[in-house]
């Protein structure tokens, strides 16, 4: 059913699996290829919105791992450009994969790491931070040009602690996102927490 999804254009009725796919972020977790390391969809959601990508912008995905977020930006703005860096090589095959599945422009993959890997880069409009910790958060804060949204996601005490501290400094929205997805419970059902993520935004 995912393979289909970019012949939706072609003929529906010859694909009875395919499915219409919408624009709007926040799709769900299952239609990405990933090993866990993803951004959870509703995550991903505010994550994009903070992005806000506009046709022709350049997005620099820092700590891609799926890709998640690269491909959810070319949805939105299918004449824009992602960079995405990801140390990992069977991630960098995961992108790869959903960039064939989602029928998107493609993803310009540096297998390599931050801070390193930003050097030369084509100057970015929006840059996101999904890993790497506080010495990536610094060096994403140090290349993004004036005008340019920066949005980082932190999970890690580190990350948060570094995420605190440039609030103070330069202002932008800081926000806890804790969310809890209801799970069965014995016969029951109960809410299941995720681990609480600092989500930093300046634009
Ligand atoms: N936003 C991604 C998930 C990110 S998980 C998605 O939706 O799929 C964090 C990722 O950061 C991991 O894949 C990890 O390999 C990567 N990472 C860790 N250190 C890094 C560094 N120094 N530079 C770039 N990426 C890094």
């Amino acid at each position: 059913a995912f393979a289909a999804l970019n012949l939706i254009a072609l003929d529906v009725a010859a694909t009875p699996d395919a499915r219409i796919l919408p624009r709007s972020p926040g799709l769900p977790d299952a239609w990405f290829a990933h090993d866990g390391q993803i951004s959870k969809r509703a995550v991903r959601a505010l994550t994009l919105a903070a992005l806000a990508p506009k046709p022709g912008d350049v997005l620099w995905d820092i700590g891609a791992g799926s890709g998640s977020i690269g491909i959810e930006w070319l949805l939105a703005a299918p004449t824009g450009r992602v960079i995405a860096i990801e140390p990992r090589a069977d991630r960098a095959a995961f992108i790869r994969d959903n960039v064939a599945r989602f029928g998107t422009p493609e993803i310009e993959i540096i297998t390599g790491r931050a801070p390193d890997a930003l050097i030369g880069l084509p100057p970015a409009d929006a840059i996101f931070v999904g890993g790497g910790g506080p010495e990536v958060i610094a060096a994403a804060l140090a290349h993004r040009l004036p005008g340019a949204r920066l949005v980082a996601n932190a999970v890690t005490l580190e990350s948060q602690a570094a995420l605190i501290d440039l609030h103070r400094q330069h202002g932008g929205q800081l926000m806890q996102i804790a969310l809890a997805e209801s799970a069965p419970l014995g016969p029951y059902r109960g809410f299941t927490p995720a681990r609480p993520l600092l989500h930093w935004c300046l634009a």
